[in-house]
């Protein structure tokens, strides 16, 4: 008995290998559900001459966009031997890439810390917390340039040893991931051919990789950034004067330049007011039982702005989470 427990046989060495070939698929399999995000028509009723479609990021497993970041960041590091078992992941986040993270963090064996603000609801930090992050809350009103600013507090954070910043404003990573998976889809679902393309900018991962996939390929579609009234990217992409205030609209604007941003990615820019916001994702639900997130709804009111003066475009629109994440608020507003 005691030699049989030193020395397993062969039939049971083998159960354990297929046992951790069993649970590695598992692991690769849910990874592998990560994009592939179906499309959508809306606005026949309104527009039967416009053809608008929207992707719903919604359907990645941890439920948004930033689900294809965290990973490509996550598995850029790990092949440029950046991260070591155990290492803890950093990340400056309104929430959704941090969940991204907190969820493949949890997969792969890695401690996930979270610095985000005050402005976050509380489904998104709940989902940070279920996950197992743990979550450092700064202030939303805090100046860029501050030291207690969201980002620089978790780049101090990070700089200790065993711990990787994952970094979404200055990381190629973040573009990469939606130049090599998100555009592309994109493309076969009718990009192609489309005259204009909608999304918001946070870290401007989203539009940068878009951009610069569908330029490459000769595409003549308009890039327009639903931009929340109060934030710098309207001045940045139009030279208007910058005139600052808070919003309530998550994971779009912000108040300094990301370092992987670039001014020449946008071709227009639209600045919307949290209530657009707020209504659109309540017609969107209403019309159409389909439940978007407030950026969501802030590209949709811009698609509805454009559609007023050419109501015969075709625009295809990037949702990148639902409305789930923001039930309370969503609700509060009603
Ligand atoms: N909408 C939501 C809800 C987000 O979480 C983010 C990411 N911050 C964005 C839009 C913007 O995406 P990106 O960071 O690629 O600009």
């Amino acid at each position: 008995m005691y030699l049989y427990i030193l020395h397993p046989t062969m039939s049971q060495r083998q159960a354990v290998m297929d046992a951790q070939r069993a649970e590695r698929q598992v692991d690769s399999s849910l990874l592998g559900l990560i994009g592939n995000t179906p499309t959508v028509n809306i606005f026949k009723d309104l527009y039967p001459q416009a053809d608008v479609t929207i992707k719903l990021e919604s359907f990645n497993p941890g439920g948004s966009i930033k689900d294809r970041v965290a990973n490509k960041i996550i598995q850029d590091a790990e092949s440029r031997g950046l991260l070591a078992p155990g290492d803890e992941l950093v990340e400056a986040t309104s929430g959704n890439t941090g969940i991204g993270i907190a969820w493949i963090g949890r997969l792969k064996g890695y401690e996930v810390t979270i610095i985000t603000h005050d402005k976050v609801s509380k489904e998104k930090l709940a989902l940070l917390k279920f996950y197992g992050a743990k979550v450092i809350i700064m202030s939303s009103e805090t100046s860029a340039d501050s030291e207690d600013h969201y980002v620089k507090v978790a780049r101090r954070y990070a700089s200790q040893k065993g711990r990787f910043f994952c970094d979404q404003f200055y990381n190629h990573s973040n573009s990469l991931a939606h130049y090599q998976s998100t555009a592309p889809e994109l493309w076969l679902q009718g990009g192609r051919s489309a005259d204009i393309i909608i999304c918001g900018v946070g870290s401007g991962g989203t539009l940068v990789g878009l951009s610069r996939y569908f330029r490459e390929r000769g595409s003549k579609a308009r890039f327009v950034v639903a931009d929340p009234n109060g934030s710098i990217y309207h001045s940045y992409f139009s030279g208007s004067k910058y005139v600052p205030s808070s919003w309530q609209v998550e994971g779009i604007g912000s108040n300094f330049i990301p370092g992987i941003l670039n001014d020449s990615a946008a071709d227009e820019v639209y600045s919307i007011s949290d209530a657009e916001a707020f209504s659109a994702c309540r017609i969107i639900r209403q019309s159409y039982s389909l439940d978007i997130g407030l950026s969501s709804g802030a590209v949709v009111a811009t698609a509805m702005k454009i559609l007023e003066r050419a109501p015969n475009k075709k625009i295809m629109c990037i949702s990148p989470d639902s409305g789930e994440r923001y039930l309370s608020k969503l609700q509060l507003a009603e």
